[in-house]
């Protein structure tokens, strides 16, 4: 495991400046098929979870495939049965990366829309495939301040939460892939 010490912009810096890259689970690991359990409101503002944000956002940062930025990452995907998710800032680059939170998260779909999208993930290394997803989401959560939202999300934003929303679940962008024939090596 590495340990970085790393001064970032305030919004993203809650607690510490002590960040830790996780371990990747990969497909086949049991932990990526569970579901996951709800974050207690009274841990959100805990120095323990905290640190875990701040660990799974410096591992966001550090796993760029192939030069780009990671667009997700869920708690499953570093070993931590727990429901809560990253997603990139719009406007984020693999130069200047940046992950807002997104804990004890609801989706409601708002459109008959699909969309159809080529997806990989951290979980699945080098390979990828076409997934439908809706185009249009709304999303509950609680912020990393223990603030509640409820937001809109569409286009791309509204694909990348369905897909970290399903690792929550248990499910894999595989399951959910149109044609086993457009999976390919990325
Ligand atoms: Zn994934």
């Amino acid at each position: 495991m590495v340990v970085l010490i790393f001064q970032y912009e305030p919004l993203l810096c809650y607690h510490s400046i002590t960040m830790a890259v996780l371990d990747i689970a990969l497909m086949g690991n049991p932990i990526l098929r569970q579901k996951a359990q709800p974050v207690p409101t009274d841990d959100i503002k805990s120095k323990q979870f905290q640190q875990f944000l701040d660990d799974m956002i410096e591992t966001a940062c550090q796993k760029p495939e192939a030069g780009y930025l990671t667009a997700g990452l869920a708690a499953p995907q570093v070993n931590k049965s727990t429901r809560v998710f990253l997603i990139m800032k719009p406007g984020a680059t693999s130069a200047n990366p940046g992950f807002n939170v997104y804990i004890n998260p609801e989706i409601e779909i708002t459109t008959n829309e699909l969309v159809t999208g080529f997806e990989s993930c951290l979980s699945t290394p080098s390979i990828g495939g076409e997934v439908k997803r809706y185009s249009e989401i709304e999303l509950k959560y609680q912020d990393r301040k223990e603030i509640s939202h409820k937001e809109i999300f569409s286009g791309e934003f509204a694909v990348y939460i369905q897909h970290e929303y399903d690792h929550l679940e248990g499910i894999l962008w595989i399951d959910k892939v149109t044609d086993t024939k457009t999976i390919t090596y990325c």
